[in-house]
């Protein structure tokens, strides 16, 4: 059984978005992103349900979200792109940990690019 408040913990909280030439914008995740729906109240998100696969480059989670405002499900997935082309003499750096963020409806349709996290 999944456990839901676990769930929850894999959301980030927020997305950064960059703005061009100021700099970046920070989004809460806590909302519905289906269209017509404002909902930001987390206590009508219930997350349900989590996909996790990997391809080369990158690690892909899915979390299927029920929105009860709208009684809509949409899934935010969260691509983090491995370690790959790292460069030997940069070893005592910090993992590269760059992660994108979109909105898929129910079938999987792409509802945009969010943000990065
Ligand atoms: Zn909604």
């Amino acid at each position: 059984m999944p456990d839901k408040e676990n769930l929850r913990a894999e959301i980030p909280e927020y997305a950064y978005i960059s703005l061009a030439r100021r700099g970046m914008e920070k989004i809460s995740l806590d909302q519905c992103f289906l269209k017509n729906c404002d909902n930001n109240d987390i206590k009508l998100l219930e997350p349900f349900k989590k996909e996790e696969y990997e391809d080369e480059n990158k690690q892909i989670k899915e979390i299927y979200i029920r929105c009860k405002k709208c009684e809509g499900i949409f899934i935010l997935k969260l691509e983090t792109l491995k370690n790959v082309g790292k460069s030997t003499k940069d070893d005592d750096g910090d993992p590269i940990s760059m992660g994108m963020v979109y909105s898929l409806d129910e079938n999987k349709n792409n509802l945009g690019h969010i943000g990065y996290y």
